[in-house]
């Protein structure tokens, strides 16, 4: 069993905080907004576009306008019904793509059921896609070309910049190829001269994959997969995922002794938020680990805003 030769490291993994990154950067988009709205008058828009009534993604959307607010860029809600047809929500983007005050697009996923996801990223223009989900900005990003970069994965390599984790030369894994994710997360390592493997459910044995990665970035969707056997001792372990737990056992497993305030926000919420990496594990092994929440998330509104206002830049020059 390999899990009884794996080293653990004298005490926890390092935190890395992703509020103070997030922060910091939705900082300096403000200063650059005031001055942009200062010197030409001109103020980022940004136009949100949610289909249907997923409690998660309305979250998610309300969460990106209150960052719009904090930035000073101009933000505009179209929430629309399930029930809107795939040509009503191409001529709205078309209309979007159009609109000067409008310099970001972004359509939250998932659509509902009936709406082809593809035409729709498809149909925003490729000069307004923050969210760098179009085929030409994904093009881009894979011949090492300037684009959108979608905002996670984006995020990331903010996030291990700031924390002066080396890249080149190192053995990076991500498990997940999604593509919000996975996959472009796998090209910005690339380029950043790291030694790149990508692993998927497929993958035969992940833990002796994940095992030799310096920098290990899970992107899975299941709670707390990522145990101390997938862990190379001292790596850094960025935890993508965001993920509802309500067992109280489980919330045991993956918090041990530090188990009691989760139990308290189940308590108070019915669920607490809970990654793809076991924390009570990770920290026994792992150099550095994210937590979640306060980790990758607060990145990914973080780089929204910088990416609005690099299409207002691009655009007005
Ligand atoms: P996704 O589209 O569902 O993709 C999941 C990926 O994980 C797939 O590539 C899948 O492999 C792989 N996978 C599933 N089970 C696996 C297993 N047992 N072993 C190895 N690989 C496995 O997910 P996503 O959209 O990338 O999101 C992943 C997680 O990140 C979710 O929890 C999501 O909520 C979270 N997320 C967080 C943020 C944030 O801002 N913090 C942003 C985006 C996503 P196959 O391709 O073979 O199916």
């Amino acid at each position: 069993m390999v899990a009884e030769n794996i080293k653990t490291n004298s005490g926890r993994a390092e935190l890395i905080d992703g509020a103070v990154v997030a922060n910091k950067i939705k900082q300096e988009v403000k200063s650059e907004i005031a001055e942009m709205v200062d010197k030409l008058g001109v103020r980022p828009g940004l136009a949100a576009v949610r289909v249907g009534d997923d409690p998660a993604s309305a979250v998610y959307v309300k969460n990106k306008i209150r960052a719009c607010e904090e930035v000073g860029i101009r933000s505009e809600h179209h929430a629309l019904p399930a029930s809107i047809t795939a040509d009503q929500l191409l001529s709205l983007i078309q209309t979007l793509n159009t609109r000067d005050d409008i310099h970001g697009i972004l359509v939250q996923l998932p659509l509902p059921k009936g709406i082809v996801e593809s035409q729709i990223i498809e149909a925003v223009s490729p000069d307004k896609d923050v969210d760098g989900f179009h085929p030409m900005n994904v093009g881009k990003l894979a011949m090492g070309q300037q684009s959108f970069v979608p905002c996670t994965p984006a995020g990331i390599i903010e996030l291990l910049d700031y924390n002066n984790i080396e890249l080149r030369g190192t053995s990076a894994c991500v498990v997940g190829r999604s593509q919000i994710v996975g996959r472009p997360m796998a090209q910005l390592l690339l380029q950043r001269d790291a030694t790149v493997t990508i692993c998927h459910s497929r993958t035969r044995d992940l833990a002796a994959v994940t095992r030799e990665a310096d920098v290990l970035i899970v992107a899975i969707g299941r709670i707390g997969l990522i145990r101390k056997q997938h862990i190379k001792p001292g790596a850094t372990v960025i935890d993508v995922g965001m993920n509802k737990l309500t067992d109280p056992a489980q919330i045991q497993e993956m918090f041990g002794d530090q188990a009691d305030s989760r139990l308290a926000v189940l308590a108070k919420r019915g669920y607490t938020l809970v990654g793809d990496v076991n924390p009570f594990e990770a920290d026994q092994v792992a150099g550095k680990r994210t937590p979640v929440p306060g980790g990758v998330g607060l990145l990914t509104v973080a780089m929204l805003m910088k990416n609005t206002l690099m299409a207002a830049k691009r655009q007005i020059s």
